[in-house]
């Protein structure tokens, strides 16, 4: 008897139990208060949670509790996994090279580098906007407002520590004050998500049954960065204290959408530790001056040479101790990656496990953790679906393998968005 057969039986006997007990009930016309109710879903993004990390937390972590209640696995996000390709990815459902959103920056027609904080940089609708589409009401609210800015356009509600509308100010008051981040930088994190959270209950309350919500907590990815990913004891506080207020989301979910809720838990990307520096400014040295454009994120290094730069470029990188792979335009890698994109790099090079790439090796002195890479450590995050209408709608996730799917996962919880 194989596992899938278990898992595929284990399904099926769900759906029955589940289709049984809705006959066991009597329906009396209006009695039900889920009768007819649009379902209310959260999609809670922890931002640089490693899949290993949540494994790691104590059992009587909320994380913890609400994996083994629902359903949970894990699986693989995008290349290179980092924070705006990752989101892209769950968000829209689609690759990369599908979706537009290949890194941290890309090379515009100017010459010049750009971040990806406009939504027009999107080629592929994202599930908010599918959601608003369908005639929820949808909430986006992020710790980082590079995220809110990029996907937020959509959402009734769109938040960030830096984009406050009056609204928020009213019923939840303002985020922790930027200016005492550094006085206790795990304590403010855990502050701000509670408040990211916090708003996501506010919502749920103000827009009734039929939401869809999704936040970004930035905590984790930035206590992780700081001191190093689970088991690090800032990063473990960290994620037990983003549960605490999850466990306060579900009081509210069950308050106000009664049987009609389900929270989805995933990640945009992983943490690895890292000890060691790869600077680029010290590996090309001469070669940046006879033209080359280059970006860093943490496991990867974006490059744009100059056909005359080009050959010694590739060859600083992979003499450079610490880089594991560098892929090329003629890179066969470049498409099994996803990577192929006109946005995409011509040149990318991956680092090692310890290693990282950074401006000087002085960061290293604070800076534990790192992703970006294809290490499991990076790629494996968490996928945790829990709430009643995870178990309604007989939600099958055990097939699911790559971030990618979660935009189905999200579709079928909220009944279908008609697309
Ligand atoms: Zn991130």
């Amino acid at each position: 008897m194989t596992t899938e057969w278990i898992r595929r039986t284990y399904r099926v006997l769900l759906v029955l139990l589940v289709c049984s007990l809705a006959a066991a009930v009597p329906a009396a016309a209006g009695s039900s208060p889920s009768e007819g109710a649009r379902p209310t879903v959260v999609l809670v993004i922890l931002d640089g949670c490693a899949a290993y990390s949540l494994d790691l937390l104590p059992s009587e972590a909320y994380l913890r509790q609400a994996a083994a209640e629902g359903f949970y696995q894990h699986v693989r996000t995008v290349f290179p996994s980092s924070t705006a390709a990752g989101h892209a990815a769950i968000l829209t459902g689609k690759w990369p090279d599908e979706n537009g959103v290949t890194g941290k920056q890309f090379m515009g027609s100017d010459g010049t580098l750009n971040g990806f904080s406009s939504p027009q940089l999107l080629e592929a609708p994202t599930v908010i906007e599918r959601a608003a589409k369908a005639g929820l009401r949808t909430a986006f609210i992020s710790g980082k407002e590079g995220v809110r800015s990029l996907f937020g356009e959509d959402a009734d509600l769109a938040v960030s520590p830096a984009s406050v509308p009056s609204w928020v100010l009213e019923e939840v008051g303002p985020p922790p004050d930027e200016s005492t981040q550094y006085e206790d930088y795990c304590g403010w994190y855990e502050k701000l998500d509670r408040w990211v959270i916090d708003v996501a209950g506010a919502f749920v309350k103000e827009a009734g049954p039929g939401a869809f919500i999704v936040l970004n907590l930035a905590g984790p990815d930035k206590v992780g960065h700081r001191f190093g990913p689970v088991p690090a004891p800032e990063t473990t506080q960290c994620l037990i204290s983003v549960g605490e207020a999850l466990r306060g989301l579900t009081g509210v979910l069950e308050e106000v959408a009664r049987e009609d809720w389900a929270v989805v838990v995933t990640a945009d990307h992983g943490m690895t530790s890292v000890s060691k520096a790869i600077v680029p400014s010290e590996l090309f040295g001469g070669i940046a001056d006879d033209g080359l454009a280059y970006s860093l994120d943490g496991g990867v290094l974006y490059a744009w040479p100059t056909p005359t730069t080009e050959e010694a470029v590739v060859s600083a990188l992979k003499g450079a101790e610490g880089v594991a792979e560098v892929i090329t335009t003629s890179d066969e890698r470049r498409a099994l990656l996803h990577a192929s994109h006109p946005r995409s790099a011509p040149i990318i090079a991956i680092a090692r496990q310890g290693y990282m790439f950074t401006e000087s090796s002085a960061f290293m002195e604070y800076t534990k953790g790192s992703h970006g890479t294809l290490l499991d450590t990076d790629v494996m995050v968490p996928l945790m679906v829990y709430g009643p209408q995870a178990v309604k709608t007989g939600i099958g996730i055990s097939e699911i393998g790559d971030t990618v799917e979660i935009a189905g996962v999200l579709a079928e919880l909220l009944g279908g968005l008609g697309d």
